[in-house]
């Protein structure tokens, strides 16, 4: 994983979010918004053995993130992690038409989602951006973004899979982890750290700092890992929160019928990564897995 400033490349596994998740919010305008349609764990299908009784058993693909416990140690600390969604959220509002249309239930499901997670304590927002093409992101400190598209497409418990999977992104601070890789880290902790909330040159120089890095889609790029990780996340969250989570099922089957027909309302990405079957078998199999106990 190389070492990178805002410009770097989107990391090699070049995947985003799960069925969501934005690839660049780099140009102008909402075309920049993709969907990251990319792929979870890779060999499930390929690793199941057949039993005897012919059901079929597969490898966990979650083994990774069962045990995991997610603080923001070694990470910007919380108060921090608030200033900078709020600065980083400005920046979205000047390169996205947010809207109310879809809003009240885009807040009521993802509160549900939010309170349900394993971060529950975070004050998190959840924002409608007027856009054709059918997304969603993330960023730190509890901001939550899905196209009008999208909240069209989308069921109850569909739009909680992608709420769910995008608070993941958030407990498990994958946007902090990213920003903590770039060559600005220190300069962008620094002026956290000495921002007030009253405007001056701090809060201008931040915020060119964190446009660019909006502009760059830099916190909104995932691993693979990370995407999995979101996806498993959302998944266990679903049922707490009072959703079935085959929800998340029947939200990447609609992406991939999409997909099949205008992939241009997915993004380019989706189109060169048509992973969703195998994460709608990780889904699977992490339904049939809490079922069981
Ligand atoms: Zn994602």
């Amino acid at each position: 994983m190389t070492q990178a400033g805002l410009r770097r490349e989107p990391r090699v596994p070049l995947l985003t979010c799960l069925i969501f998740c934005v690839l660049s919010l780099a140009t102008s305008g909402i075309q920049s918004l993709t969907v990251c349609a990319r792929s979870a764990p890779q060999n499930a299908s390929l690793n199941s053995l057949p039993l005897a009784n012919g059901v079929a058993q597969f490898d966990d693909p979650y083994s990774d993130f069962r045990n995991a416990r997610y603080s923001n140690a070694g990470l910007l600390n919380e108060r921090d992690e608030t200033k900078l969604g709020l600065q980083l959220h400005r920046e979205v509002t000047k390169k996205f038409s947010l809207t109310d249309a879809g809003l009240d239930r885009t807040e009521r499901i993802g509160q549900r989602c939010a309170k349900a997670s394993l971060r529950p304590s975070l004050l998190y927002k959840f924002h409608v951006i007027q856009s054709r093409e059918i997304n969603g992101f993330s960023l730190p400190g509890g901001h939550v973004y899905v196209t009008t598209a999208l909240l069209r497409l989308a069921n109850e418990n569909e739009l909680a899979s992608v709420l769910a999977h995008e608070v993941g992104h958030i407990v498990a601070r994958h946007s902090l982890k990213s920003l903590k890789q770039s060559q600005e880290y220190d300069e962008i902790a620094k002026q956290l750290g000495e921002l007030t909330g009253v405007a001056g040159d701090v809060a201008r120089d931040l915020g060119v700092a964190l446009g660019q890095i909006v502009g760059a889609g830099f916190l909104t790029v995932h691993s693979r890992d990370e995407e999995r990780e979101a996806d498993f996340l959302g998944v266990r969250t679903m049922p707490r929160a009072g959703f079935d989570p085959q929800g998340m099922v029947t939200m990447f089957q609609k992406l991939q019928r999409i997909e099949e027909q205008d992939s241009s309302l997915l993004g380019t990405l989706f189109s060169d990564h048509p992973d969703a079957q195998e994460r709608i078998d990780n889904t699977r199999y992490e339904i049939a897995r809490m079922r069981r106990r």
